[in-house]
């Protein structure tokens, strides 16, 4: 523990994000930076706790080494502090800037105080690293001669390549995008996290560590420009699938086939894509300009279309949120550690109060019916609910008609494609995620793997690295009869 009155000589400072009417006109990222001085501050409110919270079950699902990093930060051993950070978490540059921060509810200076800045300061550890070049490639010493295909790179995949090769495997990452990095590179978007000077800068040192990225490679039965799954299985010593959960839910109420209704993953990849290709001057993308946008679903993805949206110049702007608004502070039956279930404004709908004048969400929002002309959208109708019971009931008399021409449907994600399990028999769990146990990720095939959003459904970036490098154990340890993995 650096200062042992710490906690007592300073309140938690957020890093804050660039101002809201500044940022939400470019797709520059929203973070500013804190000076040396204040995250040693904040690494020095950290109480070195006996048991600590923020590494445990209800905490960081990678076990970050938190207060040990905070100890170091304080004492301006930033070095080590970055070595003790890559210990347990391949990408810090992602959930220093990405994660929710489950650490932080479970922070025990959190009970009557600020939490630790925990995010701020992996993100700042992180960042030096990189800018200092103490992040370069460790290519392997020794090759092992085996070989393990991994289909999909978003976190999970990269997460499992960067530990397989590590203790020496050929690792070839096989993506059907033109570009790696799965919801990191095509769903999140670049003001969250930077395509260029933060996904591709870590994609370029796994590949000069040796992994083999293959994009444009879409995997399936061998039809249609697929490569077949049963080849790579018998071609390779291990298969991994981490393939995402990219079935998106609907919305099948009356007038969905209408024009102008879309699938928030439909908005925001091409968005990202065309910024990427030609700085939005190929018009490859779906323009809010003008328009009334209508975002339905109050998650991560929702606001992601929320600041977009503004970013594109809409007209209005309007967010629908089925559940009530949370309330200020933790209820009873939510108490510390878990995950506060508090309100909080997130960067979109800040910079949507900030741009238009009022925040956008509405809350216990049903929509029940899209209103069309000439088959094209207009409206959506809604009605208010209200939970009882556990359900959701609707409130006679609550009906209203809300103007939009584009509707952006961002109500979460159903399970994983089954493009690649089907050809092999795999089996699936009631949700339709590839069965395997969290721990050892055996599919019901032999010699196939399942790791990530694709074996325990739509989750976070930070449980995608924990299973991706969980799964990588269980590889090597079958693969070399025991593992010398975390
Ligand atoms: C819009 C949005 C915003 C989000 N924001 C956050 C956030 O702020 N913080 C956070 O922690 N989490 C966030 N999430 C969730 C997070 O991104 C995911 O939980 C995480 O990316 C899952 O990682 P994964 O590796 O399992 O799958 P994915 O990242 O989905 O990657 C799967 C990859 O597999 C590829 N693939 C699929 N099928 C095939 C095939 N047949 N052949 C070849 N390749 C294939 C896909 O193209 C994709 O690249 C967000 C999700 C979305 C949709
Ligand atoms: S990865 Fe997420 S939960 Fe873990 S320390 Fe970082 S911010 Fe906290």
């Amino acid at each position: 523990m650096g200062k042992h009155t710490g906690f007592l000589e300073w309140n938690r400072q957020a890093a804050p994000y660039r101002a809201p009417l500044a940022r939400a006109h470019d797709y520059h990222e929203i973070y500013t930076e804190h000076p040396n001085g204040k995250l040693r501050e904040q690494g020095a409110r950290c109480m070195d706790c006996g048991v600590p919270f923020c590494q445990s079950d209800n905490g960081c699902p990678v076990r970050n080494l938190i207060p040990e990093w905070n100890d170091l930060v304080y004492r301006d051993q930033w070095r080590e502090a970055l070595d003790r950070l890559h210990k347990t978490n391949n990408f810090p540059d992602f959930t220093g800037r990405i994660c929710p921060a489950p650490c932080e509810g479970a922070c025990v200076l959190g009970i009557s105080d600020g939490p630790v800045t925990i995010k701020n300061i992996e993100q700042a550890i992180s960042d030096r690293g990189f800018a200092e070049g103490w992040v370069v490639p460790q290519p392997p010493t020794v090759r092992t001669g085996k070989t393990v295909a991994v289909i999909g790179s978003g976190p999970a995949g990269l997460a499992a390549a960067a530990q397989l090769n590590s203790v020496g495997h050929h690792v070839c990452v096989y993506e059907r995008e033109d570009r790696v990095g799965g919801l990191l590179t095509y769903g999140i978007p670049n003001m969250k996290l930077d395509k260029i000077a933060v996904v591709q800068r870590r994609v370029r040192v796994l590949e000069q560590e040796g992994i083999d990225f293959r994009v444009n490679q879409t995997i399936g039965d061998g039809t249609n420009n697929t490569l077949d799954i049963r080849d790579l299985k018998a071609t390779y010593d291990a298969v991994l699938l981490c393939t995402g959960a990219t079935i998106p839910r609907d919305i099948t109420i009356p007038g969905r086939q209408l024009s102008g209704i879309h699938f928030a993953m439909d908005y925001l990849t091409p968005n990202t894509r065309s910024l990427l290709d030609s700085n939005h001057q190929d018009g490859r993308y779906l323009s809010a300009k003008d328009k009334q946008v209508i975002v339905i679903g109050g998650g991560d993805t929702g606001t992601d279309c929320v600041a977009s949206a503004l970013r594109q110049g809409c007209k209005s702007l309007v967010n629908f949120e089925v559940m009530q608004k949370a309330p200020k502070e933790r209820l009873q039956n939510n108490p510390w550690p878990l995950w506060p279930r508090v309100y909080r404004t997130d960067y979109g709908h800040e910079e949507a109060a900030a741009t238009l004048g009022d925040d956008p969400r509405r809350y216990q929002m049903s929509s029940v019916e899209f209103i069309g002309k000439h088959g094209a959208v207009t409206g959506v109708r809604t009605v208010n609910v209200q939970q009882d019971a556990g359900k959701l009931v609707e409130q006679p008399g609550t009906e209203h008609i809300w103007p939009a021409d584009l509707i952006l449907i961002a109500v979460g994600f159903t399970g994983p494609e089954h493009q690649c399990s089907e050809p092999l028999g795999l089996h699936y769990d009631s949700q339709s995620n590839f069965l395997a146990k969290h721990g050892q990720f055996t599919t019901s095939t032999d010699g196939v793997y399942a790791a990530g959003d694709c074996r325990r459904g739509q989750s976070l970036v930070v449980w995608a690295i924990n299973e991706g490098r969980e799964a990588a154990r269980e590889i090597d340890r079958a693969l070399m009869g025991s593992s010398q993995l975390p």
